[in-house]
């Protein structure tokens, strides 16, 4: 076990010997003199020689033992303070899975006190996400002797959710049975919220909570993909508020910006969860209906209509009212590419402007003419 340890050597054993050997010579010396003189046995001057052999054989047992004792003690101080004084988190279970030993930093993760947790099984820290699946997985894994790479949902002692990257090996004993398990865990969850922060910034709009313009046709893009296959109906609306410039003009930037806010809100609250809502740039979003026929299409685009002419925003004492122009058109087979759905729409969206706005056209491919 201890092989990577620098071994006993001769040196190691000679300064043993040179102590115990004159320690015991004193010894010897004194018990065949006691022996000489209690028995006044003349052959007793024969016996030194044979004490000494036995002294110096005996010693020199004695300091090889001790020597190699020392050597396995160092060796175990080290790496125990090695693994104590670890950055990584670090427990020890037996092989049934119960905790032996939990490194300071493990116990600092987790807010447990070591007394707390040796003895227990390490499922005190599940949270109750981490599906079953992952535990099945890591439990077949190591019991096979493989190393399981994963991660856990866990919960700290103050019940505070905490997510571990973790790799937990057996520990194989001489014979190759399982004696034991090490996990060595490291706290990602800052590092996810940062991942995820990134991930938002990158998808979704500052301003209005929506999916950015890349998302959005990433997102319609895949759709199209799964409607191709499955030929189920598809409908995309683009929206474009009517005057957007004179509300920014008479109440301020900020003021607008608090319209497009709430005009997100409101055509958010009307869609579903599966519907897509993006902001294509300045006061111009889309909506891709899924699994929804062009007359389901209309229903709902005329119900988004009415919804921001009802709509409502407070500035400094006046209500402001806007009104939103709708293009709609339905997906067609032949369509093939994003660009010949979305320009049919904005032609809609166009005819909606040009007859007078706040109003809702629709332009579908079979048909080629305008529909309202
Ligand atoms: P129309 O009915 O023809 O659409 O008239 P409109 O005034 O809305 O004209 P247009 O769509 O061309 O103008 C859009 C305006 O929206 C211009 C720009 O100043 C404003 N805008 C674009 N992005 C933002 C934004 O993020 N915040 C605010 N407050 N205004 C924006
Ligand atoms: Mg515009
Ligand atoms: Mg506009």
């Amino acid at each position: 076990m201890l092989d990577f340890f620098p071994k006993t050597t001769a040196g190691d054993i000679l300064r043993k010997f040179v102590v115990y050997f004159p320690v015991g010579l004193v010894a010897v010396m004194m018990v065949l003199w006691m022996i000489a003189r209690l028995e006044n046995n003349p052959h007793a001057f024969w016996l030194i020689p044979l004490g000494i052999a036995a002294l110096a054989a005996g010693s020199l047992h004695l300091a090889i033992n001790r020597a190699n004792k020392e050597r396995s003690d160092r060796a175990v101080a080290l790496l125990s303070t090695a693994i104590d004084q670890s950055p990584a988190a670090a427990i020890i279970t037996d092989k049934d899975g119960l905790i032996q030993y939990a490194n300071p930093k493990f116990l600092a993760m987790s807010g447990y006190a070591r007394e707390e947790i040796v003895g227990q099984n390490p499922r005190v820290f599940k949270s109750g996400e981490t599906p079953e699946e992952v535990y099945r997985d890591l439990w077949q894994t190591i019991r096979a002797g493989r190393v399981w790479t994963g991660e856990f949902l866990n919960k700290r002692k103050d019940r505070t959710p905490y997510i571990v990257a973790a790799k937990i090996s057996p520990i194989l004993q001489k014979s190759g049975a399982i004696g034991g398990y090490l996990a060595i865990q490291e706290d990602i969850t800052e590092t996810r919220r940062l991942q995820q922060q990134l991930e938002r910034m990158a998808t979704i709009d500052g301003l209005t909570g929506t999916y950015n313009r890349s998302q959005f046709l990433h997102l319609f893009n895949q759709e199209l993909r799964r409607e191709e296959r499955y030929g189920l109906p598809l409908c995309l609306l683009v929206f474009d508020l009517d005057h957007f410039k004179a509300i920014n003009d008479n109440y301020g930037h900020q003021t607008g910006d608090r319209v497009l806010e709430e005009f997100s809100r409101v055509v958010s609250s009307t869609l579903r969860d599966t519907d897509i809502f993006g902001r294509l740039g300045g006061e111009e979003f889309g909506v891709v209906l899924l699994q929804t026929d062009r007359e389901g299409a209309k229903l709902l685009a005329e119900r988004l209509r009415i919804a921001v002419e009802k709509m409502r925003v407070v500035s400094e004492g006046s209500l402001i009212e806007v009104t939103v122009s709708i293009g709609g058109t339905q997906w067609e087979r032949h369509d093939r590419k994003i660009e010949v759905i979305m320009n049919r729409a904005d032609n809609a969206l166009y005819e909606a402007k040009r007859k007078g706005r706040n109003q809702v056209c629709f332009r579908f491919a079979t048909t080629c003419r305008d529909e309202n």
